[in-house]
């Protein structure tokens, strides 16, 4: 009896790995013409300075434009990007997109792009950045480069050199997710980061949780003794950015500010909190 389970149990697990492994190689196939097919699209989040909710910037969010599975969020499809050149072209896509999109806001707006480390390794990002940051007119200093902490463990000295080439155009370095990876406080010392941007787990938590809150003191504390800008990510909620404010976090992002915006959206967004660079404080735009 208890052999037949085990032999059932088996054929079950099979059946579900052969359909997992059919569905990536299904987005894969899918993902290697959507670039050519003009389906990625880029959203835009906004990064609010602490002190008064107004727009630094915007990070930009990659979402595929699927003709039958809609719009498909990143989760789904870039870890399948990654274990291919993939990751290559559309790291590559996404640089250039949000560089030209970037080139035409006003010029105190930041634009922050998320590169998988896995693409470092497969290309000479240096040259990829630069090309984008030339052809783009896109001024470097308004150049935002976010890294998760997570992929930085698999090959740390290749990555610290290609950031730090990147870094020397002017472009800022940010470690994405952070608290979320594994010797986050050696690899703050080694690698030439400007910012850390604190994972959406640690802000929700500091909701209910006192020790949450106590860690998040402590992460500012020793940005502060670092040297590096804070941003913290997935703020939902008035008493989170006031908490997150109070520890001095530089920046904050998330949807009680603003969700992701389409490119469609984003001129309203831009007239409703930087009217023609209006030296008035303008009321934030809250949740859109
Ligand atoms: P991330 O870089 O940490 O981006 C923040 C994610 O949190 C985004 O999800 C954003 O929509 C979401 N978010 C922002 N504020 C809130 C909030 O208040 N509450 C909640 N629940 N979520 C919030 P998204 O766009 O689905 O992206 C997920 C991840 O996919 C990103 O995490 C990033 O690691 C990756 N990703 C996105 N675009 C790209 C890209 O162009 N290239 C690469 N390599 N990765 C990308
Ligand atoms: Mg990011
Ligand atoms: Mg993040
Ligand atoms: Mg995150």
């Amino acid at each position: 009896r208890a052999k037949a389970d085990g032999r059932s149990m088996l054929r079950f697990f099979e059946s579900q790995m052969d359909s997992e492994q059919r569905e990536r190689r299904l987005i894969e196939a899918d993902l290697r013409g959507a670039i050519a097919r003009q389906e990625l699209v880029l959203h835009y989040q906004p990064l609010v300075n602490a002190a008064d909710g107004l727009p630094t910037g915007f990070e930009a969010l990659v979402r595929w434009n699927h003709p039958t599975r809609g719009l498909v969020p990143p989760a789904e499809f870039i870890a399948i990007a990654e274990q291919s050149d993939l990751i290559v072209d559309i790291g590559d896509w996404t640089i250039n997109e949000a560089c030209m999109a970037a080139a035409a806001w006003p010029e105190h707006l930041t634009v922050a792009v998320n590169l998988s480390a896995r693409h470092f390794r497969r290309s000479d990002i240096g040259r990829v950045v630069q090309r984008a940051l030339q052809s783009s007119g896109l001024a470097p200093r308004r150049l935002e480069i976010e890294i998760t902490e997570g992929l930085l463990i698999e090959n740390p000295e290749e990555v610290i050199e290609k950031l730090g080439e990147i870094r020397a155009f002017g472009v800022t370095i940010a470690m994405d997710d952070f608290g979320t990876g594994y010797s986050s406080l050696s690899y703050l010392l080694k690698f030439p980061f400007d910012k850390i941007k604190i994972d959406r787990s640690f802000v929700v938590a500091s909701t209910n949780d006192p020790i949450a809150r106590d860690i998040l003191r402590a992460i500012a504390s020793m940005a502060k003794t670092l040297k590096l800008k804070i941003t913290a990510e997935g703020v939902e909620t008035a008493e989170q950015a006031e908490f997150l404010s109070e520890i001095a976090c530089h920046q904050l992002q998330g949807f009680y500010f603003a969700r992701p915006l389409t490119p469609e959206d984003l001129p309203a967004y831009l007239l409703s909190t930087v009217a023609g660079g209006a030296t008035e404080p303008v009321e934030p735009l809250r949740a859109l």
